[in-house]
């Protein structure tokens, strides 16, 4: 068994779509980044990449680079996930956080399991999203960002 743990941070704009765990979520701004900006996807790419052994996701799709521009984050996380297949790795469970201020999250965490359980080709309950406030507290809490982590637990493929 192989643990990785992954962290991502977006800066909320106007003019951007709100993206998390590969769904779009209405709001009245959406998450700054080179890619779609999906901070959940990003965190659980990054956690399979540390968990493998195989670096993090700025080295795979490098922020300057414009393959990568407004790219939908779930073919990052597929790009990843071969990368850990091939090294003979399958999904056991992965675990997430969203803190976020807003939007209320609690409406989208089961359609969420669902897209992230399928982009990594394991059953829904083994993803579990949770989702939590800053408690008004620094960026995160003056709804100017959203901050997401997550773990992921890798078992030899069957
Ligand atoms: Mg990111």
């Amino acid at each position: 068994m192989r643990v990785g743990i992954g962290y991502d941070i977006h800066q909320m704009v106007e003019g951007r779509k709100l993206i998390l765990g590969g769904l779009e979520i209405p709001h009245d701004k959406g998450s700054k980044g080179h890619s779609d900006g999906d901070a959940l996807l990003h965190a659980i790419t990054d956690a399979l990449l540390g968990a493998a052994g195989l670096g993090d996701i700025g080295e795979y799709f490098p922020d300057n680079d414009p393959e990568w521009k407004d790219a939908d984050s779930g073919v990052l996380l597929k790009e990843a996930f071969k990368h850990v297949k091939r090294r003979g790795w399958e999904v056991e469970n992965i675990d997430c956080n969203i803190i976020a201020q807003a939007p209320k999250l609690k409406p989208y965490k089961s359609q969420m399991e669902s897209r992230i359980a399928s982009l990594l080709e394991i059953e829904t309950r083994r993803v579990n999203v949770k989702a939590k406030t800053n408690e008004e507290l620094d960026a995160v809490g003056r709804k100017e960002a959203i901050a997401t982590q997550a773990v992921v637990l890798l078992k030899p493929a069957q």
